[in-house]
């Protein structure tokens, strides 16, 4: 069972992270062709960015429940 507005939450989040977070922040690199990777358990979603120039990950975690 998906929660609709968990998920639509979730979609404006990932839009944001696509837009805005794609610039590395080692290296300088603009991943305009990547996305962030995300998963959800329902309660929080975790992204995931690996950048495809010198390998730098970063993670964000971001609790659904905080309201
Ligand atoms: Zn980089």
């Amino acid at each position: 069972m998906t929660n609709d507005r968990n998920r639509s939450a979730f979609e404006r989040l990932k839009q944001h992270y696509d837009h805005e977070e794609l610039v590395c922040p080692d290296c300088g690199f603009e991943d305009e062709e990547g996305s962030w990777t995300s998963e959800t358990d329902g309660q929080v979603v975790e992204y995931y960015h690996e950048c495809p120039s010198c390998g730098a990950v970063r993670e964000h975690t971001i609790d659904l429940t905080d309201e």
